[in-house]
């Protein structure tokens, strides 16, 4: 599905060809149908696949859109039939006169509420990742040999100038080995070209890999990154028969703030607790935004009694400040958190440690929040 004209499939193929679909029939990205035969069914499933990649990439590109995990993702469950209202807002928005900006695709994913499924997106990711690298060297070798042979050619010409005097024959030579070398310098300059466009894809690629791990309020990594960084962990500190500790953190009674304040001043509440809990965070200790005024933390070589009072420390300072709303002046009054932690070694997995310091922060707001409980694996 496109949604505008598109005025030449040639940015559209090179996408497609970085993305690691290569086209094994016909010119084009419209081209015919394989030809049935014992591969038909593979043929088939990967014809699907490169419809489906054609009208994602076709989607950024008519559309102008940056090639980020957000854009890939929303086009993903537009195209493939996983989110059949967002196909629609697409096509609708397709059919006003304003068309289909960045910025209204922005909006339309901070409305979307559903929870993205990144295993697809982290692949194309990675193929998209692994194809510029590849891309990018082939590129260089290509262009160091036309330099070395423009060099040569270049050698030539001089010499057959030299010699332009003994003959026509020589001197049509030296004309043709001018042209040639012109060519030559204009290809290398064409590679050059090229290999400046891989450079600056491969940094659009890394700040959109780092904007996807990021949290844009806090700053902190997201639950994603999270997630990755507890794997890693858990795994080191088992290797290394280490404790490590997880916690849940939540804003006591955050929907009086908004209420009272409004959201954008209850945005700045979860800014000033994020960076509360950033402090005691470091090497050993990360902390991330889990979502909404929830905060989640990892503590190697803490136990979980360890991993609880340093956790305490930050409740009580923060308990001590009085945060004031400084667009008008208004004290928020006290602010506090309550946390739940647990020993992820005395659960089966990180996610039953997770769901056990869920299920202790529950038992600290039941027990009148603004404290930490420690989950009991008994
Ligand atoms: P409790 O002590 O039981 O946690 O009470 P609570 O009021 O904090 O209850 P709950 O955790 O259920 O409510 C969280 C509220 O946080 C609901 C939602 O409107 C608000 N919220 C979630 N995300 C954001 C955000 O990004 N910004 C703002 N300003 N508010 C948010
Ligand atoms: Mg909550
Ligand atoms: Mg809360």
């Amino acid at each position: 599905m496109t949604t505008k004209a598109t005025a030449s499939n040639e940015p559209v193929g090179r996408l497609l060809g970085w993305l690691g679909f290569r086209q094994t029939r016909g010119d084009g990205p419209d081209a015919g149908h394989a030809p049935p035969g014992s591969d038909g069914l593979r043929n088939l499933a990967r014809e699907a696949r490169y419809e489906l990649a054609a009208s994602i990439t076709s989607f950024l590109v008519d559309n102008d859109l940056d090639v980020s995990p957000a854009n890939l993702l929303l086009a993903h469950s537009a195209f493939s039939g996983r989110n059949p209202r967002l196909a629609r807002q697409i096509i609708a928005q397709a059919q006003r006169p304003e068309g289909i900006s960045q910025k209204w695709l922005s909006d339309l994913d901070e409305q979307d509420s559903n929870q993205p499924d990144r295993v697809e997106l982290d692949r194309l990711m990675t193929r998209l990742e692994t194809n510029i690298e590849a891309f990018q060297a082939n590129t260089k070798e290509a262009r160091t040999a036309t330099t070395d042979y423009g060099t040569e050619l270049e050698q030539h010409v001089d010499d057959l100038e030299q010699l332009q005097k003994t003959g026509r024959i020589v001197s049509s030579l030296a004309d043709l080995a001018k042209v040639m070398l012109e060519r030559t310098r204009k290809a290398e300059d064409d590679m050059r070209k090229s290999e400046d466009e891989a450079k600056a894809l491969r940094r659009s690629l890394d700040r959109a890999k780092r904007d996807a791990e990021l949290d844009y309020l806090t700053g902190l990594p997201n639950r994603r990154a999270f997630e990755a960084l507890l794997d890693r962990h858990y795994k080191e500190a088992r290797a290394a028969v280490e404790p490590l500790s997880v916690a849940f953190c939540d804003i006591d009674e955050f929907k009086k703030i908004n209420d009272l304040h409004g959201h954008e001043a209850g945005d700045r509440v979860i800014k000033a607790i994020a960076d509360t809990l950033a402090r005691i965070s470091n090497d050993h200790c990360h902390v991330a935004r889990h979502g909404g005024e929830e905060f989640v933390m990892l503590f190697r070589g803490l136990t979980p009694t360890q991993a609880a009072e340093k956790l305490d420390d930050a409740r009580e300072a923060l308990a001590d400040r009085r945060l004031i709303n400084r667009k008008t002046d208004e004290p928020f009054g006290q602010i506090t958190f309550s946390g739940g932690v647990a020993d992820v070694f005395g659960y089966g997995d990180t996610r039953a440690a997770l769901k056990a310091a869920d299920e202790a922060l529950y038992r600290a707001k039941d027990d009148g929040r603004n404290c930490i409980r420690i989950a009991d694996p008994a």
